[in-house]
């Protein structure tokens, strides 16, 4: 396949003397300029003599814009395939669903906006006649913030990257986006960039509102964050990397809202009577949710919950047989399986666990399902079981009772996700679990597996820190918008003041 092999900044693609080369899963490497300094400087600079007129365009306008990106994008989904599942090593089949979901976020976006509710208008009418005191005409409308930094995820080479939820929803609130490719698909970013840059130049829009710097090292991710016209920055990806970036953006002169979406175990409470009467089929489901993606996905169930018993015995044969027979995977970059199997270790050197399911290491960048079993005393009193392992790992935690259980839910960081798995009677305990999964939890499901994340209006995909870094937000539907939006008040402005929305 023919790449440009550049950046895209404000319209131009402007190549450099440094260079890296992608590392595909399969096919030919392809080399790619690699980002600097001074080029995240004029992407910035560009956006922001972008953000007056981009910011002041209709809601008609960017909704326009937006499905003009998504047309564009699916008109190449081929070539984003083809490039996509070298560079990833992901099944084309993940890829067009990927390339779908992408577009459709894009569309959802323009037909939020245009509905209108998103701007939450307010209206307190003028009382002149108040007494002891007047009141003045008050409206309050939301407003785009500024230039938005968006980073490139790994696990999500479309939807968590490029032209994906967080530069969609900044796009349609308004604001420019630079975005900080991920090293691991350049040429899926280019691609994209190619679909992003010709719908701005069909629908006519000011080339400043998006620009990809690919690659470079990590000072480049760090000067974008502390660019001083940065207004906000989106980001999926490591705890490690991520703290580090909130951490810079915190101390800038200016502190600007950090985005990120570090990490989760997404733990599962299989209550007693779903597990005497469903132990098996809730096991043999638990193992697929697991090695689905090779378990590279923020909401894996990475931890089960369940009261010690001939139950949990049932429920663990049926995932243990299942998992067994997971293949071997390959993962989106040789870091990533390097991780996992460091990520193995730590788990079964912990004091007390069991190694149920565990496979030797063959190629690099492949991995096999991993899975241990553990007491909830053990559990309350490690360090080492409750961080994220990306990738097809899983621990099986068996407590005494009831008030274990809640120990254990008591004891956990911020999550994504919770779930439940429950039959009717169990109603009374998974009661008791829900304040304390509601304080810990952005999404609690009953019943069903967290992988697989609805893009829709009452999705929340975020939580209490470490699973975000801001759990008033979420990085996937509707509500993502309003992380760059900010409220004014406008105080007995005449008309032709007020913005055009
Ligand atoms: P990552 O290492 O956090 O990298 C994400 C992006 O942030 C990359 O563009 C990276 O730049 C940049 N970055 C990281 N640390 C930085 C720093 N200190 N300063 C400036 N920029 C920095 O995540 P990843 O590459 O996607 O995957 C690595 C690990 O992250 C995985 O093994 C997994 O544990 C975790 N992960 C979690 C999720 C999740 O949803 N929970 C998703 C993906 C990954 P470079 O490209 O230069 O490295």
């Amino acid at each position: 396949m023919n790449l440009i092999g550049k950046h895209l900044i404000a319209g131009e693609w402007i190549g450099a003397a440094d260079q890296f080369s992608s590392d595909p899963a399969q096919g030919e490497a392809h080399m790619f300029a690699a980002g600097t300094v001074d080029l995240v400087d004029r992407a910035v600079q560009a956006a922001e003599g972008a953000f007056p007129s981009y910011s002041s365009t209709t809601s008609q306008e960017r909704a326009t814009f937006l499905n003009a990106i998504a047309d564009e994008i699916d008109c190449r989904a081929d070539a984003l395939a083809e490039i996509g599942s070298q560079e990833t090593g992901l099944p084309d089949t993940r890829l067009r669903g990927e390339t779908g979901r992408t577009s459709g976020q894009l569309r959802m976006f323009a037909a939020h906006i245009l509905d209108g509710t998103y701007l939450d208008q307010r209206h307190d009418k003028a009382m002149p006649d108040r007494k002891p005191l007047p009141r003045s005409d008050l409206r309050m409308i939301q407003r785009p913030i500024g230039p938005i930094a968006v980073f490139g995820a790994s696990n999500f080479p479309l939807a968590f990257s490029t032209a994906g939820g967080d530069t969609a929803s900044a796009l349609a609130a308004g604001c420019p986006v630079v975005v900080r490719g991920h090293h691991a698909h350049p040429g899926t970013a280019e691609i994209v960039a190619v679909a992003v840059h010709a719908a701005i130049v069909s629908c006519g829009i000011h080339a400043g509102v998006f620009s990809l710097i690919q690659g470079g090292d990590l000072e480049v991710g760090q000067a974008l964050v502390q660019h001083p016209l940065i207004k906000a920055v989106g980001f999926t990806g490591s705890f490690r990397g991520g703290r580090a970036l909130f951490d810079l953006c915190a101390q800038r002169a200016e502190p600007i809202p950090f985005f990120g979406e570090l990490g989760s175990i997404n733990p599962v409470f299989l209550l007693p009577e779903a597990c005497a009467a469903r132990g098996a089929e809730i096991g043999t489901g638990w193992a697929g949710s697991l090695m689905m993606g090779a378990g590279q996905f923020c909401t894996n169930p990475g931890v089960v919950v369940m009261i010690d018993g001939p139950s949990a015995d049932t429920f663990r044969d049926a995932a243990v047989t299942a998992l067994q027979q997971g293949p071997e995977q390959t993962t989106l970059t040789t870091g990533i399986a390097d991780a996992y199997f460091d990520g193995r270790d730590r788990v079964a050197a912990a004091d007390g666990t069991d190694t149920l399911v565990s496979f030797k290491r063959t190629k690099s960048r492949c991995v096999t399902p991993s899975v241990f079993e553990t007491t909830g005393a053990q559990w309350l009193k490690s360090d080492a079981l409750a961080h994220e392992v990306f990738g097809p790992l899983g621990i099986i935690v068996r407590v005494a009772d009831m008030d274990e259980m809640l120990s254990v839910a008591r004891d956990l960081e911020g999550q994504l996700t919770c779930t439940l798995q429950m039959d009717g009677g169990d109603t009374p305990a998974a009661k008791s679990l829900m304040p304390i999964l509601e304080r810990k939890s952005g999404r609690i499901l009953a019943n069903g597996f967290p992988t697989g994340v609805e893009v829709s209006d009452a999705m929340v995909h975020g939580g209490p820190y470490p699973a975000s870094t801001n759990f008033g937000a979420t990085s996937v539907g509707t509500m993502a918008i309003r992380r760059f939006l900010r409220p004014v008040c406008y105080q007995d402005l005449p008309s032709e003041l007020l913005p055009t929305v």
